[in-house]
């Protein structure tokens, strides 16, 4: 592809590629993975995403999760477009941030099953990327434990901090990377991988280093090499045994946070099941709670958000932390975020995943949908999936041919068989029905794919 002719998405590929590595910004958008260019998108709306020859695909991406309400909501664009008009940043405190964590609270705030009244946040701190809000954490659990060790499960992904690439998912597992160069052994070595979903292993890893782990961070459900659902109690007795070993437990709900409902995956464990209560001393946030603007935050407990500076000895900093559109469009987008437009997210999740299983099985292809609430993925083998080396174990040849039969057919889904399916309330009948009139036909290339020689 030599950029000189062809479509304005040629030209516009080779034009990136010519001047940003690999021609993205982050990698997996590069469709590495699953060969062919990727689509340059000119502009979005609702459910559909347009690329700049003017081909209009149904989205499931979604932003990478951002988008719950669909692309450009008419009410989250106002809201930023009444903050841009007062200035774009200030680097001094503004109202919005206030009332965004008072939103975030009080979404948190939860009465679990047994009548008990959780409110695991009294403060929040907000940064622009979740990378940003981990790496905190992470520093904030430090800083409040005085030890260095921090535990970590292969498969999730918790952004690109030096610590935290190790058997890491999304882009390191689409790359099939065990990790990433430039990352100082010495750094590497403060992280302890474990296998998810293994309370042993993290028994044992408390056993070999007596009074050294900080911390375990875990995804609050798997989502980043293909959906890891945690099993039933694994979240709540992670806790525990943390706070038995005098460990803090980090939630990392930047994917899963107001998505898969109102109150997360934290929410939906405490709010929907009859097991005891529990919550961490930590969650993290992004992706929906900037509704497409850079935005993402921690929070947890007064006593402990309170070492962060300039009250406690905890640095952490941003020139646009808080920024003033990025609030803005978390509060219209928190706002809007209601029972009305969860219940349309998990009825079109549920429709396109049934459709997904329907078409595969037709086609004789082995598979397994893996789920997290709205949240789902395919992997390509029959077993359940239950970690990393699950994730891994699968016919992952067969997804490049049904991602580019959907693609085809105006049907984009995320380039990487280890990435969750996003679907938002603004997916509707047309869009679902296009989704589903194109699956039969990509099952069927799926069903005809080969292992590369
Ligand atoms: N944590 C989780 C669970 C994520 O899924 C991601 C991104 O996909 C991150 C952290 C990093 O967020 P960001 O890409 O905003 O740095």
């Amino acid at each position: 592809m030599n950029g000189d002719g062809g479509t304005a998405n040629d030209r516009a590929v080779a034009r990136a590629r010519a001047v940003l590595p690999g021609g993205v910004d982050s990698p997996v958008r590069a469709f590495g993975s699953v060969g062919g260019l990727p689509r340059t998108i000119a502009s979005a709306r609702g459910a559909y995403v347009t690329d700049v020859d003017g081909i209009e695909y149904v989205d499931l991406v979604g932003s990478w999760g951002p988008a719950l309400l669909g692309h450009a909501h008419p009410e989250v664009v106002e809201a930023v477009r009444e903050a841009a008009g007062r200035g774009l940043s200030f680097g001094a405190p503004t109202e919005g941030e206030a009332e965004l964590a008072e939103l975030v609270i009080d979404r948190l705030t939860i009465t679990a099953r047994r009548g008990a009244t959780l409110r695991p946040i009294e403060k929040m701190r907000f940064v622009s990327t979740g990378t940003e809000a981990t790496m905190t954490a992470i520093r904030l659990a430090r800083g409040a434990t005085g030890r260095d060790l921090l535990i970590k499960f292969a498969g999730h992904y918790h952004g690109h901090s030096d610590g935290l690439l190790a058997e890491s998912g999304s882009g390191v597992a689409t790359l099939g990377l065990p990790g990433s160069a430039g990352v100082p052994e010495p750094i590497a070595a403060q992280t302890l991988v474990l296998p998810y979903n293994e309370l042993d292993a993290v028994r044992l890893a408390f056993a070999a280093h007596p009074g050294r782990i900080a911390a375990i961070i875990t995804e609050a459900a798997g989502a980043n090499a293909g959906i890891l659902t945690p099993r039933p109690g694994f979240n709540a007795a992670l806790t525990a045994l943390a706070h038995e070993e005098g460990a803090l437990l980090i939630l990392d709900e930047v994917l899963t946070g107001f998505r898969v409902g109102p109150a997360g995956w934290w929410g939906v464990e405490n709010i929907h099941n009859n097991a005891e209560p529990w919550a961490p001393d930590l969650f993290t946030f992004g992706k929906v709670i900037g509704g497409g603007m850079p935005l993402a935050g921690l929070g947890g407990r007064a006593e402990l958000m309170d070492l962060l500076a300039p009250l406690g000895p905890v640095y952490q900093a941003g020139t646009l932390s808080g920024n003033p559109l990025a609030v803005a469009a978390g509060i219209a987008t928190l706002r809007l975020a209601d029972a009305a437009a969860y219940h349309r997210v998990d009825v079109a999740a549920e429709r396109v995943s049934d459709a997904v299983d329907a078409a595969l099985a037709a086609a004789g292809v082995p598979h397994v949908i893996s789920y997290a609430g709205s949240l789902f993925s395919t992997a390509f083998r029959a077993e359940p999936v239950r970690d990393y080396d699950d994730a891994r174990a699968q016919d992952a040849f067969r997804y490049p041919p049904f991602f580019h039969a959907l693609l085809d057919a105006g049907v984009a889904p995320p380039p990487s068989v280890f990435e969750a399916w996003f679907l938002s309330a603004a997916h509707d009948d047309a869009a679902l029905s296009r989704i589903e009139e194109a699956l039969p036909a990509a099952a069927e290339a799926a069903a005809r794919a080969t292992p590369a020689a």
